[in-house]
């Protein structure tokens, strides 16, 4: 067991952990931290959740973390995985288990409680997440993760093609490791990901949206689009459906949302990237389908309508105004509440990238794509600005609301009322109108004027006649 100076200091465990982690040891049971802390704490990075991996039985498990005054809820017993909460904190407990075979590429048949830590490592999928790290005994690696941690790969654990074929998430698991650290992927586990990667196709949609969404987050989507082509079709028919020249498009589209966003760019603008090819509709379908969150999924797909209204407009006049923008924003705000400002800088982030992406494969010139981007540039800037003048959005955000019309006009409540303050929003909007109290007290003063002349005018009308 490594015991070096370079290896995890024991002080980097938080405390709840230990307290969990003491309350097994002390019952006379062992017990490690596992997986994903162990080697983010390896990168430098102890910020990750806490899972530990025990002899006890999950029952044991509750009843000895019960008997300390640590709370437990039983989370997943029947894969012998118990969550202890300590200071607010969740840790994941888990039986050491092997896992029996796999007919359905998706679930083991069976699991199977054992006595022995290397045997719980042997069922974990690549060596980077197969170690265990404990305060006093050290590291505990004997698939040398530490080392391909160092070297920057992901190499499966065992046979690649045995571990891919039991479990094909794991296919999808590898692109998104490889796409979070920058690691290489080792020349076996590589053949493997390409042998099995219609394998796939056999995982739940919403298990497959999950890896897909922690690509995303990683801001590699491009590299792994391109580098794992056959991995990625087969995550998602959208991008399986994709001819050779619509997938490379969306691999220098994602790449050029993450230039123009400095890599943090929103969740909503990655998904929308990835299926822009789809489409609005095609996308809102995908997301769906993949039980990420309905509002993503809204975002994605306003994203991409208003993005395809900037590419029109610029492809007739490569100019936009100020107001232009504004309505963007408003347009924006309409589709998706309180997201007007953060949705419209999306929707020509979008754009841009999309341009980008084209000039790319030299499907626009250069010239004109550059001119188009100076133009979306100003979009941005503009956007920015009637953020930073809290420029209303929404009637809701104007200077004046129902009860001041009541008050100062003694408009009665009801449609009028909420037709002066439409009319108010759009005049504000056009930018005929300040978004001041009293310039609009005096305009909504003036419509109920010409609207009562206006009556009197058809009440003499019907006299007449
Ligand atoms: P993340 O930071 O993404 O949560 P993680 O390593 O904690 O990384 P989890 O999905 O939370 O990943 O899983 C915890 C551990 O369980 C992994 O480190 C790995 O050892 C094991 N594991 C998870 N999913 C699988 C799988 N499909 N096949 C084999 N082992 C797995
Ligand atoms: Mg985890």
């Amino acid at each position: 067991m490594d015991q070096s100076a370079s290896a995890i200091a024991p002080e980097l465990l938080p405390e709840y952990a230990e307290r969990v982690l003491s309350a097994l040891e002390d019952a006379g049971y062992e017990a490690w931290i596992v997986g994903g802390w162990v080697r983010d704490a390896l990168r430098g990075d102890a910020a990750h959740d806490v899972d530990i991996t025990t002899s006890a039985h999950w029952q044991e498990t509750e009843r000895i973390l019960r008997g300390s005054g640590i709370e437990v809820h039983e989370t997943g017993t029947k894969h012998g995985t118990v969550t202890a909460v300590v200071c607010g904190q969740p840790i994941e407990c888990t039986t050491y288990r092997t896992e029996g075979t796999y007919t359905d590429m998706r679930h083991p048949d069976s699991v199977t409680f054992v006595d022995n830590v290397r045997e719980d490592l042997a069922r974990r999928d690549f060596t980077i997440n197969a170690m265990a790290w404990h305060p006093e005994r050290g590291l505990l690696d004997p698939f040398r993760g530490r080392e391909d941690l160092a070297h920057g790969l992901i190499r499966a654990v065992g046979d690649p093609k045995r571990r891919f074929s039991e479990d094909a998430l794991r296919i999808l698991r590898a692109v998104r490791f490889a796409a979070r650290f920058g690691f290489a992927i080792e020349p076996q586990t590589q053949k493997a990901l390409v042998a099995c990667a219609s394998e796939l196709k056999e995982i739940a949609q919403e298990r497959r949206g999950q890896e897909i969404a922690g690509i995303l987050a990683s801001g590699r989507t491009s590299w792994a689009l391109m580098a794992e082509p056959e991995v990625m079709r087969a995550a998602a028919p959208e991008l399986e459906q994709l001819d050779e020249v619509s997938y490379a498009r969306t691999a220098a589209c994602l790449a050029a949302v993450e230039e123009l966003s400095g890599g943090v760019a929103s969740s909503s603008l990655r998904w929308a990237a990835l299926f822009s090819e789809a489409g609005p509709k095609g996308t809102k379908r995908a997301l769906k389908r993949m039980a990420i969150g309905i509002d993503t999924a809204q975002e994605a797909a306003s994203i991409l309508k208003l993005g395809a209204q900037i590419l029109e407009s610029m492809d007739k006049e490569p100019c936009w105004t100020r107001q232009e923008s504004y309505g963007l924003a408003v347009t924006a705000e309409r589709a998706c509440a309180h997201e007007g400002i953060a949705l419209s800088l999306c929707a020509a982030a979008y754009a841009g990238a999309h341009l980008l992406a084209e000039a790319a494969l030299g499907e626009v010139a250069r010239g004109r794509a550059e001119q188009m981007l100076q133009a979306i540039d100003s979009i941005r800037a503009d956007i920015r600005g009637i953020a930073g003048e809290g420029a209303p959005l929404r009637v809701q955000d104007l200077a004046v609301g129902g009860s001041d019309l009541m008050d100062e006009l003694s408009v009665p409540a009801g449609p009028e009322l909420g037709k002066i303050l439409n009319t108010l929003f759009s005049l504000v909007v056009a930018g005929a109108l300040a978004n001041k109290r009293e310039a609009l007290l005096a305009a909504a003063r003036h419509m109920q004027q010409s609207a009562a002349m206006h009556d009197e005018g058809r009440d003499e009308n019907n006299l007449i006649i």
